[in-house]
């Protein structure tokens, strides 16, 4: 769970790096970091927090160079510490190299352990680091096949950025798991852009180009843009950007998340119709999908339960203490709107049930007769391996329950998740073009080597 960003040749590179990273906040609220690339020296500058608190007009005037990469982040791998906060850096034969990664390598512990045997020696508990030491053990002069030697050793799911002296290199792993796109400004400068999502194009008036193919090393200098393939594997972009990561306003591999996201609500308004007098969305996170399910049913979409800007995204928090908090934070109900109805709650997953049992409660206080929960996504019932923060199975309601046991556990009427099948026609899914969605279905395209709790847990003590 993290953005990442990238601009080529433009004399206000971290400025536009900056602006970038804010329209990717969503992706990683709990540190953030740009390096700037000033003719082969790099700047960083890299604090726990939000974007616009981190970089201040000073900060920035602190990173000069045409070259810069930014990453937004929420813990994965590798703990909540500065010292993990990306991107990174290093220097190993004389070269400057610094990278910035979304999603997670399956094999990271092995490969640590492999390189930590032949002396390498770890700055950082982040899992991208194993790509640089990598790159730095390779036999090859060129940083391409530097990179292309890593890449056959890592596993799993990576969007990843680099600056070198003179280039900036994007590369997407082979299954495609994560986003990223490239992108070119329309101003003059022409200067090229990669982002985690296109959202990030429409801030600083860029062109979207196309998608970095899953597998593409693409190399941009000063020649213009040019792409190395590894061999392919299949594609399995990850489907729960669609239901609930990304921002409705990208489009993802040629997919909007809007329209996919109307899509599953009017699908689940078939698979699970209620009898009720108005459909409520959770915001923002249940807005689409909920509009799709009104659309479908016919009942009319209300704002019954008001959001409170101010606070993150209570999920992300990675303290327990105060995702518990969390609902009474940042949701409100109207009671005037929703006393003695019969309601609709739709939202776009239940992982914990923490969120939605308390939600439940918020709008049977508030007077509704009836609480029909609708979701718009099918039961999380296994961990993700490459990238997306779920918990153990243990921690999941959906685990090993039937779904009126999880609607009794959210003490809601009636219950509905939208099926496996609804989600794929919502997104799109054809023959050639398979998602991951193996936190819903069990099917894990890429297998760890060792079996895995919740990763960090090892590695945040330090
Ligand atoms: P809970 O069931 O209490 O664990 O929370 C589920 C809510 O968190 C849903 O409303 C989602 O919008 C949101 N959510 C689902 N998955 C994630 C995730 N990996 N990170 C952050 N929020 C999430």
């Amino acid at each position: 769970m993290c953005g990442v960003f990238g601009i080529f040749d433009h004399p206000e590179a971290a400025n536009l790096t900056y602006l970038g990273l804010h329209a990717l906040q969503h992706r990683g609220q709990e540190s953030a970091g740009v390096v700037s690339n000033d003719g082969g020296t790099l700047h960083g500058v890299r604090a726990m927090g939000h974007v616009r608190k981190i970089f201040t007009r000073e900060v920035l005037a602190q990173l000069p160079g045409r070259i810069a990469i930014g990453h937004v982040r929420y813990t994965t791998a590798g703990g909540s510490l500065v010292k993990n906060v990306q991107p990174l850096s290093a220097q190993y034969r004389g070269r400057s190299i610094a990278v910035a990664h979304n999603g997670n390598l399956v094999d990271e512990d092995v490969l640590r352990e492999e390189l930590e045997a032949q002396g390498a020696i770890f700055a950082t508990m982040s899992d991208t680091e194993v790509v640089l030491q990598l790159m730095a053990r390779s036999g090859r002069a060129a940083v391409v096949d530097q990179l292309i030697d890593a890449l056959g050793r890592i596993r799993g799911a990576y969007s990843l950025v680099f600056t070198t002296e003179d280039k900036l290199i994007a590369v997407r792993d082979p299954h495609g798991f994560r986003p990223l796109v490239l992108g070119r400004l329309r101003s003059e400068s022409g200067a090229w852009v990669v982002a985690s999502e296109t959202c990030a194009f429409d801030l600083i008036e860029a062109d979207f180009v196309r998608d970095v193919a899953p597998g593409e090393i693409l190399v941009i200098d000063a020649a213009g843009p040019r792409s190395v393939m590894v061999p392919p594997a299949p594609r399995r972009f990850c489907v729960f950007e669609h239901v609930y990561f990304a921002r409705p306003d990208s489009v993802l591999d040629g997919v909007s998340v809007y329209e996919a996201r109307i899509a599953m609500g009017e699908q689940l308004a078939s698979e699970h119709p209620a009898d009720a007098d108005m459909v409520v969305p959770v915001p923002d996170s249940g807005v689409v999908a909920a509009m799709g399910f009104a659309r479908r049913s016919g009942i009319a979409f209300e704002l019954g339960l008001i959001r409170n800007h101010y606070v993150g995204r209570t999920f992300i928090e990675p303290m327990d203490s105060i995702r518990h908090f969390g609902v009474r934070l940042k949701l409100n109900a109207v009671p005037k709107l929703l006393a003695g109805k019969r309601v609709v709650i739709v939202d776009d997953s239940i992982v914990r049930g923490t969120t939605a049992r308390k939600i439940v409660r918020l709008v049977r206080n508030a007077g509704a007769r009836e609480v029909h929960v609708r979701i718009s996504s099918p039961p999380v019932d296994g961990p993700c391996h490459y990238g997306i923060d779920t918990p153990t199975r243990a921690e999941l309601v959906a685990s090993g329950q039937t779904v009126g046991a999880i609607a009794a556990a959210i003490e809601a009427d009636s219950l509905g998740y939208l099926s496996p099948d609804g989600l794929r026609a919502a997104v799109r899914q054809t023959p050639g073009f398979s998602y991951c969605d193996a936190c819903f279905t069990g099917e894990y395209p890429v297998q760890p080597t060792r079996p895995v709790g919740r990763r960090q847990l090892r590695l945040v003590e330090v």
